[in-house]
């Protein structure tokens, strides 16, 4: 069964992996976190003030097309950090148990180009990597390529993401399957792209709407639901921290004016929520689960 329904959306999960990671790299106010105790433990902060942080891509059907969105890290490859080196994750067997193949894909959608956002984009075979997707049309923000394509200055800048250009994005442009998009383009008539620059350049959304009912997938516009209510806190990275936070605050608004639900690429079960005003101020409202 489908991880939820949304109008005629079915929307499934994919995760590749799910990682400690210290609250701390988030914020140091232990005041603030002590003050949020009531509602983040024990699902979105543990005991020892680390939290599960979730590596998943969302797989959507709606109006006959099939659309991967943010395909995680991918295995094979080499990274700075041990964590993400030379994975080996079940990741496509884990894609086989929604049902779908990988070449039944129509659509692929990167929220923007870092190296957990756009892996599984391909895979090694006979050493070499090639489209996973190979019936799919990738889709790519004009300006998130732009920034990722002649990588001297910035992406040194960002060395976790030395190489992916050429295993994760090149392949796909060298196989023909490589489409450049804009703010507004339609990956069907019920799914828009929205920019939502400032972790990277060209970070972009899409926005799900079906028969009155809304969602977000909202990429690393959040990476923890604590942001929802202090759209301040972030994690080092951010390409513009300033705009990352404008970012932020937009987006959260837009979900409470569509009441939408909130797909995010790295939140621990259920992965998905509301914003929503309670007293006067902002909660995150998990989405419920499957029984
Ligand atoms: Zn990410």
């Amino acid at each position: 069964m489908a991880f939820l329904s949304l109008g005629s959306a079915i929307i499934d999960r994919v995760e590749e992996m799910t990682i400690r990671s210290p609250m701390s790299s988030m914020t140091g106010d232990q005041a603030l976190l002590k003050a949020n105790y009531h509602w983040l433990k024990p699902r979105y902060l543990h005991d020892d003030d680390t939290r599960d942080f979730v590596f998943q891509s969302w797989v959507t059907t709606i109006d006959s097309k099939i659309i991967v969105v943010d395909p995680c890290n991918g295995n094979g490859r080499s990274h700075p950090l041990a964590l993400f080196n030379q994975l080996d994750t079940p990741y496509l067997e884990r894609f086989a148990q929604t049902g779908l193949r990988p070449q039944d894909v129509d659509l692929v959608f990167c929220t923007h180009l870092h190296h957990d956002h756009c892996g599984w984009s391909t895979r090694l075979q006979n050493g070499r990597f090639v489209p996973t997707f190979p019936n799919a049309r990738y889709l790519y923000v004009r300006q998130e390529y732009e920034r990722w394509k002649n990588p001297p200055e910035l992406q040194r800048a960002y060395d976790l993401n030395v190489g992916v250009f050429e295993h994760s994005v090149r392949p796909i442009f060298e196989a023909g399957l490589a489409h450049m998009v804009e703010e507004g383009y339609e990956l069907t008539s019920s799914c828009t792209v929205l920019s939502a620059p400032g972790h990277t350049a060209g970070h972009s959304i899409l926005h799900l709407h079906s028969q009155g009912h809304h969602a977000f997938f909202t990429g690393d516009v959040f990476h923890h639901p604590l942001q929802l209510l202090y759209p301040e806190l972030h994690m080092p990275g951010d390409d513009d921290l300033a705009v990352a936070i404008q970012t932020r605050r937009r987006v959260i608004s837009r979900c409470l004016q569509h009441q939408a639900l909130i797909l995010p690429a790295h939140f621990p079960r259920p992965y998905a929520g509301y914003a929503r005003i309670q007293d006067g101020g902002l909660i995150f409202e998990p989405v419920n689960e499957r029984p």
